[in-house]
């Protein structure tokens, strides 16, 4: 499967995004879709929670660990990718305005955290909740987003030419390797959408996620193991020209011991000095015309016409 493994800016051995999906009370009471479609203005302001203990977790999140992450990346002087449910933007714009104004990127990410696979039947219910999350943005935070991250990792046969339609250059929900790849080189019928793949093992909730039990998802994990995997994943996929995305959530990093090992893996990425750390809408700038010029070169090769090469 064709991949992009470089040639990175300044000679760089590989890239890194630090991403951070901003779910809030979604992480822990999931949204289910509104009858009329995905709500906004009152009818999303209607909307009560029943039970406070997963309200106040998501509340923990954006009270905490979003201001915890953004001070920590502004002491660090780097640049994340952050993916908002456009209901969240609704409900707390002046806190997601914070990530704006501070030069992140802000990607979209459903509109009440939808899951995607209730839509494999639906594709204008889920082009619907994809136009909704745009609208908060524009109107909330000025910005149209380019960048995409499904709800749970969940995508289906449609949302890739969903997104291409409304204008969304790049995913990263699914897996199938450690670089950049194109959709329509990794599955049947898919259009040309970059994709920036993802792990488990490379996200805060699979350590840290933890749910009252029948509903135990992890058990707690001490940071020096989690940060001896992401350094050994980060190591091993920078060594090989790929992206490593890693994936936290501002109410589960923001714990002090574990905002800990984000500073300690930006401190061995300084000391390697040959990553190229960005938000993944800048990396997507730098990737896209390379492969698709990648493509018009093997299309030559094989003898055939370089106008039908069409990649996004
Ligand atoms: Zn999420």
């Amino acid at each position: 499967m064709r991949t992009f493994r470089g040639p990175w800016p300044d000679g760089k051995t590989g890239a890194m995004a630090l991403t951070f999906d901003c779910d809030v009370t979604y992480a822990y009471a999931p949204a289910r879709p509104g009858p009329d479609g995905p709500r906004t203005g009152a009818a999303l302001f209607e909307k009560q929670p029943k039970r406070l203990q997963g309200y106040s977790r998501g509340l923990y999140g954006l009270n905490v660990g979003l201001p915890r992450v953004l001070d920590l990346l502004a002491r660090r002087n780097v640049r994340g990718s952050f993916y908002l449910p456009g209901a969240n933007v609704e409900r707390w714009p002046d806190d997601f305005r914070r990530i704006v104004d501070a030069g992140h990127e802000v990607g979209a990410h459903g509109h009440e955290h939808e899951n995607l696979s209730l839509y494999k039947d639906d594709p204008d219910g889920e082009a619907l909740i994809l136009k909704t999350c745009i609208a908060a943005f524009e109107k909330h935070l000025g910005r149209r987003p380019t960048g995409y991250r499904s709800p749970a990792w969940d995508m289906n046969l449609h949302s890739g030419r969903i997104l291409m339609e409304e204008g969304i250059t790049y995913d990263s929900s699914l897996f199938a390797e450690e670089a950049p790849y194109l959709l329509s080189d990794a599955y049947p019928d898919q259009p040309d959408l970059l994709e920036f793949p993802i792990d488990w093992s490379l996200d805060d909730a699979t350590y840290y996620m933890w749910f009252m039990p029948p509903h135990l998802m992890a058990q707690f994990h001490d940071p020096d193991e989690v940060l001896r995997i992401w350094q050994a994943e980060l190591d091993g996929i920078v060594g090989e020209g790929g992206v490593f995305t890693l994936t936290c959530h501002p109410s589960v990093i923001g714990r002090h011991h574990r905002m800990n090992i984000l500073d300690r893996l930006l401190d061995h990425v300084e000391a390697r000095g040959d990553i190229w750390l960005a938000p993944l809408d800048e990396i997507a700038a730098w990737v896209q015309p390379r492969m698709a010029s990648s493509s018009a070169r093997e299309a030559a090769e094989q003898g055939l016409d370089d106008s039908k090469v069409v990649i996004a």
